[in-house]
């Protein structure tokens, strides 16, 4: 039988805010549910926004908050072959096509193919790499939602111009290395995955469960995210953001201001079942802070 392994994968970019401290403490607590493994891996590819000091404070906060990682920590920025090999099987395929086209002269919306005539051909040095999507599917079942469908993205990029491998290239790969069974994450990223399924399944790898919860917006209705300056955790005081979090779910008999961060994942784990988790995503998109 497979050994649930769940994970935790924020972005060195910034500190944790409330938003990533509930998508950390949900995907922690559908693992050790199912008495499973939870790990923790560092998105730390984009050199321009990620930083060793951003990382090393994620992991600090995360101890605080008692949200161990089940073996060590993994860094993205370490496995550029792995990213490098599943680009090399994919173009061998003949799926992938260079794209020049600047972002300027897109419309918005899903890539309409404008370089599709380099399809299999040589990949250019200087341009973006595209995958051909026409055999994607966007049918999803998702654990916590049901069966999704979502919008067809178009050709999307798995390598940028200046290097960057794209975020769902490098998670797919990761999730294989990784063991993972089961993905626990916001519904901002529920778009993401018919594209990271439809990579693991060219590579000949098996996708790991989704499950999409709902995210934390602010009172103007905005996602919380290091993007819109949401303010940072304060590691000091695990309670005190444990406590919003109990109140937003709203759980009853909640530990007190003062408790510490181990007696309330204790009561988060004793109140909280797969399927009321199920039930708290299936009623909202979001949740307002
Ligand atoms: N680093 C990504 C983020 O923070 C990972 C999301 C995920 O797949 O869980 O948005
Ligand atoms: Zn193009």
């Amino acid at each position: 039988m497979n050994v649930y392994r769940g994970r935790f994968a924020p972005s060195a970019t910034g500190s944790l805010h409330l938003g990533s401290i509930f998508a950390a403490l949900l995907s922690f607590l559908h693992a050790k549910q199912q008495h499973g493994q939870w790990l923790v891996r560092i998105d730390d590819l984009d050199e321009t926004r990620c930083s060793k000091s951003h990382s090393d404070e994620i992991l600090h906060c995360l101890s605080a908050f008692g949200l161990e990682s089940d073996g060590a920590v993994v860094y993205q920025s370490t496995r550029l072959t792995d990213y490098e090999d599943a680009l090399k099987t994919l173009e061998r395929q003949r799926i992938l096509y260079s794209c020049t086209c600047t972002r300027k002269s897109l419309p918005k919306g899903p890539y309409i193919g404008n370089c599709i005539h380099r399809l299999g051909k040589p990949l250019l040095k200087d341009a973006a790499i595209r995958i051909s999507t026409t055999k994607l599917s966007t049918n999803v079942y998702d654990l916590l939602l049901g069966p999704q469908m979502t919008e067809r993205p178009g050709d999307f990029i798995v390598k940028r111009r200046d290097g960057l491998f794209a975020y769902q290239l490098a998670c797919a790969v990761d999730e294989h290395i990784d063991s993972i069974t089961d993905v626990i994450r916001g519904v901002d990223l529920l778009e993401s995955t018919p594209m990271q399924c439809f990579i693991s399944e060219r590579l000949g790898l098996v996708s790991p469960n989704y499950g999409h919860f709902p995210i934390l917006v602010g009172s103007d209705g905005v996602k919380l995210s290091k993007q819109t300056f949401a303010s940072p955790v304060d590691r000091r005081f695990p309670s005190k953001a444990y406590s919003k979090l109990a109140k937003l779910l709203s759980l009853k008999d909640t530990p007190s201001d003062m408790d510490p961060a181990s007696t309330w994942l204790t009561f988060f784990q004793s109140v909280t079942t797969p399927a009321a988790t199920n039930v708290m995503a299936g009623v909202a998109r979001t949740l307002s802070v």
